[in-house]
């Protein structure tokens, strides 16, 4: 199999190693120069601030990999060695949530399926955010985050482990390459 080498690339490298299958990673750019390791790389219920929230069938997509990557993430988070960690992750907003149905049904969605979450505009006096800002309710919970620098690592790591191949290659013409790598690499071990 042949994957690229973000983080989407390198975790399904990884999971498709695990599963047994010889990979073959590539990538005309390697860490620092992917988008990855510049994310703000925070765990957030769809629709959020990066994603194609307009199409819907990508949001119900959305929602089923945030529902399971937050268990997995989770998870994770109990070994210091992935840069994964749990935070507390607050929202202000200037309206009343129950007042907004984008809002309301978005907070209605995730409240069930994350830990320690609170709907109370007190958040934001104990959180010393200055009234002058405007804002009148908040919601907190705990959500995954990840250090992207530490999560490469990890990643690369467990992909040498799994002793998949890591490969360079410089191409631009996408599919004609693609094409030819993937049938040179797609043999299971
Ligand atoms: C400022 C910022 C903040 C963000 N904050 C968050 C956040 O808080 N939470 C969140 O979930 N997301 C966030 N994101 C989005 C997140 O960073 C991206 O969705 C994610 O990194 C995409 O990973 P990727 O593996 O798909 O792509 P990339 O990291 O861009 O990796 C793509 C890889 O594919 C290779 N590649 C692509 N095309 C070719 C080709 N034709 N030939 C050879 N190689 C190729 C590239 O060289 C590269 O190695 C943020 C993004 C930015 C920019």
């Amino acid at each position: 199999m042949s994957s690229v080498l973000g983080f989407s690339g390198l975790t399904s490298a990884l999971c498709l190693g695990r599963s047994g299958f010889q990979v073959t990673v590539i990538a005309d750019r390697f860490a620092p120069r992917v988008t990855s390791v510049v994310a703000g790389a925070l765990w957030e219920w769809p629709p959020a601030a990066c994603g194609m929230h307009h199409v819907p069938a990508a949001l119900e997509r959305s929602k089923a990999w945030c529902e399971a990557s937050y268990q997995t993430f989770s998870d994770l988070s109990r070994d210091p060695k992935t840069g994964v960690f749990l935070r507390p992750v607050t929202f202000y907003f200037k309206r009343p949530v129950l007042d907004d149905p984008r809002q309301r049904d978005k907070m209605n969605e995730l409240r069930t399926r994350v830990v320690q979450f609170r709907h109370d505009q007190s958040i934001i006096g104990e959180n010393g955010i200055s009234t002058r800002l405007g804002f009148r309710d908040a919601y907190t919970h705990l959500a995954p985050m990840i250090d992207t620098d530490v999560y490469m690592g990890w990643l690369f790591e467990g992909l040498s482990e799994s002793a998949a191949a890591l490969l360079r290659r410089g191409f631009t013409e996408h599919s004609t390459n693609m094409s030819h790598l993937w049938r040179q690499s797609s043999t299971p071990r």
